[in-house]
């Protein structure tokens, strides 16, 4: 496969008259919104645009503002070279990379607030961090104009926020939610995961394992909500060196708690290792006998 050109823009201007441009000439445009550090999770969303659209725009923005605690956004990975040559490698038109001074020209006047779909999961241990994520995605969604956006469940909970963003404030653009994309082991890609020290690394599959049971258990249909929990609790607990934030199950999209197992449900946890925090979660559908 060969080798295209991408256009890097940094500005805001020059990323609407792109947009413009585009737009005059009738061509549809896909968003990739990403974090950088790219992997082969990134990887796939950009993959499933190239597809379905004209052009594609990925931006990498880490975002100040979904990050509620300073030490985090400072070890948060980052390399442009690297990611530069992804977006070469799969043929993505746009690389938009803005600096912070870009997208917070000032101190921000608005801040919005969900209603909806939070004070749960990451939510519980993350104030203000999906108000900080539907801040910049609102910019960054009025900046690219997209006919189609493109997140990964591996972030079910941001899936599901996007989603109402999208509804409530009538934005023109379709969500496409993308499978997540496992290591061989099958431990999620996450740019988080070359924080895990070497011993961390070996134990971290155990979460996608963890979860893999609950859903078997669920199946059968046996256990209660709560032996299920435990039992992800327990596995976590005894085979990695992590602390467990939460686990939780929920319905979803709606993210609201369920007394029993029936219906669309996620099973989602969040495990903080010595310098990483990572999430994972499997989504199900139980039978309703
Ligand atoms: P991030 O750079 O971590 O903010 O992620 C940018 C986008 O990539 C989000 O929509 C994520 O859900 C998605 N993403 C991250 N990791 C994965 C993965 N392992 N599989 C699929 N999508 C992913």
């Amino acid at each position: 496969m060969g080798v295209s050109d991408v256009q890097i823009i940094r500005t805001v201007d020059d990323m609407r008259y792109f947009v413009k441009t585009a737009k005059k000439n009738e061509k549809t445009i896909g968003f990739v919104p990403t974090m950088g550090y790219l992997h082969e999770g990134h990887v796939s969303l950009m993959t499933h645009a190239k597809k379905e659209n004209d052009c594609v725009v990925v931006c990498v923005f880490v975002n100040p503002l979904q990050f509620n605690d300073t030490k985090d956004l400072d070890v948060y990975p980052r390399d442009e070279t690297h990611d530069v040559t992804v977006c070469k490698n799969i043929g993505v038109d746009v690389l938009f990379m803005p600096p912070v001074s870009e997208i917070y020209p000032q101190a921000m006047g608005i801040t919005m607030t969900l209603q909806k779909r939070i004070g749960v999961l990451c939510d519980r241990t993350r104030p203000g961090h999906f108000s900080g994520v539907l801040t910049v995605l609102s910019k960054l969604f009025h900046i690219t104009e997209p006919t189609h956006v493109y997140f990964g469940l591996k972030d079910a909970q941001q899936v599901a926020v996007v989603d109402l963003l999208i509804q409530d404030l009538h934005f023109d653009t379709i969500l496409r939610r993308i499978e997540t994309v496992r290591e061989a082991d099958g431990l999620a890609k996450s740019s988080r995961n070359v924080n895990l020290t070497p011993e961390e690394r070996t134990m971290a599959p155990t979460i996608y394992c963890a979860l893999k049971e609950a859903v078997q258990q669920m199946k059968q249909g046996i256990k209660t909500k709560q032996e299920v929990m435990q039992l992800v609790e327990t596995k976590i607990e005894v085979e990695t060196t992590g602390t467990i934030d939460y686990i939780e199950i929920l319905s979803y999209p709606e993210l609201e708690e369920v007394s029993e197992l029936k219906g669309t449900l996620i099973v989602a946890c969040a495990v903080n290792f010595s310098k990483a925090r990572l999430i994972d979660n499997v989504i199900m559908t139980c039978n309703d006998e």
